[in-house]
């Protein structure tokens, strides 16, 4: 299983990043390769055209509704319906409840897109995309939002466990999605320095005691705003985690 990060600026897009989308691809046992997006945030589907044909995609998984993790629904919804004049192509989206009258209010209309089915998150209920399965849980943000747990074939044989904490604070949700998962993709979009409120997003403190108490392999700290310095989100965590931690960017491949 790989991850390739095409997005990783948090809130809004940067200078050098499109906002959260991370394409995970996994081989199966006939060696066909299966491709999910997890979030695909503002600026994310022109940065994911340098990795795969999005008509390619076998899914795409919301963490939640925010504009910086499913605006580019509504041009990937363009680009399945136009981009071949054999005609278009149809990706499930697996996110929230209510996400297909997010999409046509996105795409500025009433109906909902039939080249993006929605399927409603189950907390708990696992999601099988071809080799990998896919769970996920509440976790706490202002609207609902959800950690999702991606297991899948290994590329050193066995499995690999990939956690991605969409937005939150801390909390239980997001403790059961990353135990023992071999990496954590989470987001530090505060520092501990600054006064910001709870409920809404970790710090890099929060998420290395995360990463700590749960056990992970590695942690990569995603969701940092273009006003914070990346390195200062990691010095946060490498004073609760004791494991190998490192900030993601656009472009960074995680061979898992
Ligand atoms: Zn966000
Ligand atoms: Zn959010």
């Amino acid at each position: 299983m790989r991850l390739v990060i095409v997005g990783a600026s948090g809130s809004v897009p940067g200078p050098a990043s499109a906002s959260s989308c991370y394409l995970v691809e996994a081989e199966d046992e006939h060696g066909r390769t299966w491709h999910v997006v997890l979030d695909l945030g503002s600026g994310a589907a022109g940065s994911l055209q340098r990795y795969l044909d999005p008509r390619e995609l076998d899914a795409i998984a919301i963490s939640h509704a925010h504009a910086d993790h499913c605006a580019d629904l509504a041009v990937m919804d363009v680009y399945l319906r136009y981009s071949d004049p054999d005609g278009p192509a149809v990706v499930p989206v697996h996110g929230p409840f209510g996400l297909a009258g997010r999409i046509a209010e996105l795409r500025g209309v009433d109906e909902h897109s039939d080249v993006l089915p929605t399927i409603a998150w189950q907390p708990g209920v696992p999601v099988r995309i071809g080799p990998m399965t896919l769970t996920c849980a509440a976790v706490e943000h202002p609207i609902p939002a959800y950690a999702i747990r991606v297991e899948g074939p290994s590329e050193r044989g066995g499995d690999a466990v990939l956690t991605y904490s969409g937005d939150t604070d801390a909390c239980e949700g997001l403790e059961a999605m990353a135990e023992g998962a071999d990496l954590l993709l989470c987001e530090a979009s505060f520092l501990e320095r600054d006064d910001q409120p709870r409920g809404m997003h970790l710090t890099g403190a929060r998420a290395g005691q995360i990463a700590q108490r749960s056990g992970v392999g590695r942690l990569l700290l995603t969701h940092i705003p273009p006003w914070i310095e990346p390195y200062e989100a990691v010095a946060e965590a490498a004073g609760e985690y004791s494991g190998p931690l490192g900030a993601a960017h656009a472009g960074m491949r995680v061979y898992l």
